[in-house]
């Protein structure tokens, strides 16, 4: 009684990881709560923030997990990856170096999480056009040759934010169901 706590369906964790200053807090903060900081804030300790959504007309809950800083000294745990059923993998596509290093974070995804898992590789800061590091077509070079998707997202300007999650989301709610 008085209670209009809805049903869920299913519960699909999602990991965030990339480099640091990337922008994966961003990226979470614009998808779950349709917020922006151009301050870079650290945080301590693993962090999530769900979404509720329906997919398919089921009650989907997306627990999105973000490194919180932990990527700065090559600690994420084990347990961070732990029952993960997506990933997103961010690089800024104004550093080059973020997305040199794309290769050894998904070597770190693959060892960890379950092997059905799905990927999603992103470009970020694309509204950031004039300082490009990483041309598109090595993006989607690498994307193809690792089977991962791929897209170019701002969480400042929230292009294609929403769209990467969905396409996991939809992605892994097609493999379980
Ligand atoms: P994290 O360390 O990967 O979590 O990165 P943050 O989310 O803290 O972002 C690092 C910095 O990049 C912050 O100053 C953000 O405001 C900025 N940032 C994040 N996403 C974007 C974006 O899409 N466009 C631009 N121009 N800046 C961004
Ligand atoms: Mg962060």
């Amino acid at each position: 009684y008085g209670n209009f706590s809805q049903n869920i369906d299913y519960v699909f964790k999602i990991v965030l990881i990339g480099d640091s200053a990337v922008g994966k807090s961003q990226i979470l903060a614009r998808f779950a709560r349709n917020e922006f900081s151009l301050e870079a804030k650290a945080t301590i300790g693993v962090e999530f923030q769900t979404k509720t959504l329906v997919i398919d007309q089921k009650t989907v809950k997306a627990q999105i997990w973000d490194t919180a800083g932990q990527e700065r000294y090559r600690a994420v745990t084990s347990a961070y990856y732990r029952g993960a059923v997506g990933a997103m993998l961010v690089y800024d596509l104004t550093k080059r170096q973020s997305f040199d290093h794309m290769a050894r974070w998904l070597e770190e995804l693959r060892g960890h999480a379950d092997k059905n898992i799905v990927i999603m590789l992103i470009g970020n800061k694309c509204d950031l056009g004039s300082l490009r590091a990483v041309p598109i077509e090595d993006a989607q070079e690498f994307a193809e040759r690792e089977n991962l998707y791929f897209m170019e997202t701002s969480a400042l300007e929230s292009t294609n934010v929403e769209d990467a999650f969905m396409t996991v989301l939809k992605e892994i709610y097609k493999i379980i169901s």
